[in-house]
This record gives C-alpha cells, sequence and structure tokens, in this order.
C-alpha cells in the first residue's frame, strides 16, 4: 500500500501494454490508486519505438479511443480494409489471392477490421496522457520482488525500494520478474528471423494488406499512411529462415531493395527504404501460469507468438484490458487489488484465448513454411476453407476484433 491507505500498483515495463493498463488505472481511480511505470527506456525517450509499426485489432483501437489517445494516434493509423492472402514460390509469376478478408461480419459495417499504426506516435500519446493522469513515470528497472503479506516489497535499480498491492511484469518476453517469481515458460524458437522495414512506393496501397505465403515464411505488406520520398508508404513484416537473413541484408542497401522488390513485386511502381531493415529472432512461448503472489504477467512476459498473424500486441493490449478490469471490479468493492481471486479471474479470461491464438499462429507458420508438394497441394485446398469457415476467419483477424460481445469492456469501448 501507499501513504495514507492508498492501494498502489507498479507496472515494471513500459512497453504499450504496460502503458495501456498504467492509463486505464488511473483514470478509472484518480487519486484512489497510485500507479507507477518503471522502465529503465523512459530514460531515453521513444527512439526505440521508430520504424515499427503494429497491426492494431479493432478492440484495441476501440480501448484507445475510450482512453482518449486514438485522436492524437488517428493521424499515423491507416486502416487496413481489405487482405489478399496468397501462396506462391518466389519464383512464380503470378500470386493467385487465396483468401479475402474484405467484408467481414464481426467488425460494424464500414468498420476497419485493423489499422496500422507507427509504434512512435503511439507510444508519445500514451506517455503524455499517463502523465497528464498522475502516472508516476519512473526510468529504473524493478531488480527484486518480495511478497510479505497484504504488500509486495520492490528494489528499484537506483537501491530504493517501494512496496505495492500488485506487481505487473509487463518487461517483455525475457521477462527476468517472470523468471523470479519461479514461474515456467513453455515455447521454442523457429528456425527464423521476422525482418522488419518501411518501403517507400509509388502507387497508393488502397488500404489494402498483403500476405505471400514463400517456402521460406509469409512476406507481410501493410500499408501506412502516405508520407515519405515518393508519396506513398507500406510496413513490411517478411520471414526468412535464421541463416539466410545476413547474407539477405549483408551486401548493402541496393542489394538489400532488390531482395525485397523479388517479393514486394512491381504493383507498386518504384520503391525504396524508408526506414530499416532490422531482424528479430521469433519465437513461440507461454508462461505456465499468469500469475503468482501478488504478481500478474502482461504482453510479451505472458506470452510470445509469431508475427504471422500480427497478433502479438492485440494479445498484449487484451491482457491489459482484462487486468485493468478484474483490479478495477476489486477496487470497487473495496477488495484488495493483489489478492489472488483478482489474479485468478485475470488469468481465467486470458489463458483459454492465449492459447488457441498461440497454437493457430505455431500451426499456420509450419503448414506454410514448406515448399512439399502433399503440404502445399493440402494448404492450398485448406485456404479456400478458410474464407469459407468464419470461427477460423476471425481467429485469423484477431480475437480482440472478434469479441464484440463478450471481451473485457475496454475492448469493446466501454468504461471500465
Ligand atoms: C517482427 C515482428 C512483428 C510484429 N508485428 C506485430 C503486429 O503487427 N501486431 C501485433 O499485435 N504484434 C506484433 N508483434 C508483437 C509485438 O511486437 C509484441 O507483442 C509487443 O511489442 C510486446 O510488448 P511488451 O511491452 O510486452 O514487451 P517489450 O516491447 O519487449 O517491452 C518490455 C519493456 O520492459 C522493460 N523492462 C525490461 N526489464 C525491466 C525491468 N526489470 N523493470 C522495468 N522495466 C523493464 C524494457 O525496457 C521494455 O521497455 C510483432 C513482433 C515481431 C518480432
Amino acid at each position: 500500500m501507499g501513504g495514507s491507505g492508498q492501494r498502489r500498483v507498479v507496472v515494471a515495463g513500459a512497453g504499450i501494454p504496460g502503458l495501456s493498463l498504467a492509463l486505464a488505472l488511473k483514470q478509472a481511480h484518480g487519486p484512489a490508486l497510485a500507479v507507477t511505470i518503471c522502465d529503465p527506456g523512459l530514460a531515453s525517450g521513444t527512439a526505440r519505438h521508430r520504424g515499427r509499426a503494429y497491426a492494431v485489432a479493432a478492440g484495441g483501437r476501440r480501448m484507445f479511443e475510450r482512453l482518449g489517445i486514438w485522436d492524437a494516434v488517428a493521424k499515423a493509423a491507416e486502416p487496413i480494409r481489405d487482405m489478399a492472402v496468397s501462396d506462391s514460390r518466389l519464383t512464380d509469376p503470378v500470386r493467385p489471392v487465396f483468401l479475402t478478408f474484405a467484408q467481414d461480419a464481426d467488425v460494424a459495417p464500414g468498420e476497419p477490421f485493423a489499422h496500422m499504426v507507427e509504434a512512435e506516435p503511439l507510444v508519445e500519446a500514451l506517455l503524455a496522457a499517463c502523465a497528464a493522469a498522475g502516472v508516476a513515470l519512473d526510468p529504473v528497472g524493478i531488480v527484486a520482488a518480495d511478497p510479505a503479506g497484504e504488500a509486495i516489497a520492490l528494489t528499484r535499480s537506483d537501491g530504493t525500494q517501494e512496496t505495492a498491492s500488485l506487481l505487473v511484469a509487463a518487461d517483455g518476453a525475457r521477462s527476468r520478474l517472470r523468471e523470479a517469481a519461479g514461474i515456467g515458460w513453455v515455447g521454442w524458437g523457429y528456425p527464423q528471423s521476422g525482418i522488419v522495414a518501411t518501403i517507400g512506393h509509388e502507387r497508393p496501397h488502397g488500404g489494402r494488406a498483403y500476405e505471400h505465403f514463400l517456402p521460406s515464411g509469409p512476406f507481410a505488406i501493410l500499408p501506412l499512411v502516405a508520407g515519405g520520398e515518393l508519396g506513398h508508404r507500406s510496413s513490411i513484416v517478411w520471414t526468412e529462415r535464421k541463416a539466410d537473413v545476413a547474407a539477405l541484408l549483408g551486401g548493402g542497401s541496393d542489394e538489400t531493395l532488390a531482395e525485397i522488390e523479388r517479393r514486394f513485386g512491381h504493383g507498386f511502381g518504384r520503391i525504396v527504404l524508408e526506414a530499416g531493415p532490422s531482424a528479430h529472432p521469433l519465437a513461440f512461448g507461454i508462461a505456465r501460469r499468469f500469475r503468482a503472489e501478488r504478481l500478474a504477467l502482461l504482453g510479451d512476459a505472458a506470452h510470445v507468438i509469431h508475427p504471422i498473424a500480427g497478433q502479438g500486441l492485440n494479445l498484449g493490449l487484451a491482457g491489459a484490458a482484462s487486468l485493468a478490469q478484474a483490479v478495477t471490479d476489486a477496487l470497487r468493492l473495496g477488495l484488495d487489488p493483489g489478492a489472488p481471486d483478482v489474479l485468478r479471474a485475470y488469468e481465467r479470461d486470458r489463458r483459454f484465448d492465449t492459447l488457441a491464438m498461440g497454437a493457430m499462429t505455431d500451426g499456420l507458420n509450419r503448414l506454410f513454411s514448406t515448399d512439399a508438394l502433399p503440404v502445399r497441394l493440402a494448404r492450398d485446398l485448406g485456404l479456400g476453407l478458410v474464407d469459407r469457415l468464419p470461427g477460423l476467419k476471425r481467429l485469423f483477424i484477431g480475437q480482440a476484433a472478434a469479441r464484440r460481445g463478450d471481451g473485457p469492456r475496454l475492448l469493446r469501448g466501454q468504461a471500465l
């Protein structure tokens, strides 16, 4: 607890899920709840997010609207109105489209199923809103956490200590706080890397996203807001065999651009590199539990999935909405926000969706990242099927968009 009986929640990790949770809690409870975000990265500003963009599903966008930051983000958010999926080899002259998402029943008519949002303005808007709401932003790490009775004692990297009712470990995939709490991790690395870059192009994308399933992995082209040297921009998420990445990216920017163009195609006119490329190791993993005594895991600290369906951050946002709701429901009844029941409610709400999404992305990646003929045939038949099965398709575009009826209130655009 903080001074004079005030409850305190400390969020370790100022990534997008951690910031969203802190903002939601502070806006809902004001002076009744002290909320602190600790992250050594806060000292170096938002530059590490530059050049990154995420597909944010409809539920995440509704939450950002409710938190009052969407207006500031909208100028850096391009609606994805349609998505085309193809299955081909690099040498194929045409890439027939197997699956489209243009009209989906899970979002309201005219509502895009996702937006491509640039990370830096999104983080800037979250930080400004947190500061305005009264969230304490501390550029330190949490290095130790010891629960004892009604509080958890926290040691910060500057050597100071504080106590809280609840610690939220939003400290990323290699979460030290998860490990220190003795929570196991089930997972594996993929023999693939995810290369991200921003591409400038001459012709407009028309709000359409593409996912080309190539034998080494998916190559996604995702529309960004207009701008840049050639007037139009897209983000690429390019999955490649790890062993090939150095050769593909090591030859200088002209060679890299030529490799990108082979995959990007010529439909967008001339292309240039606007940001990146940067390569990221890819993995699947899920924490054995999402909670320990007075500790909740959030975001990549709880789950890491393949970016094949662009859903990792969306899972983290759904987690933030769910945890904010469980804590709020407890506080409104005068109950302890770090009590086991509260954390159990959060875990129960998130566990199944997370496992389902993890299994689906892992399965899709295995199915598509191969060139074996029987598998190609099976998946080609399968893709046609996916188009006819709204349930599977819903999973592909993100459960956050699909759960209008029964998801956490914030994802439905309602107040906490
Ligand atoms: C190639 C690629 C493309 C992707 N594309 C998409 C997409 O289109 N859509 C989507 O939904 N998802 C996407 N994702 C997933 C998304 O990037 C992650 O799920 C998301 O960034 C995780 O956020 P996080 O805050 O949990 O973790 P991180 O972003 O890793 O943040 C963790 C934070 O914790 C801080 N920290 C670490 N240790 C401590 C400590 N001890 N104390 C305090 N702070 C600490 C770090 O400084 C860091 O700021 C993609 C991932 C990859 C690899």
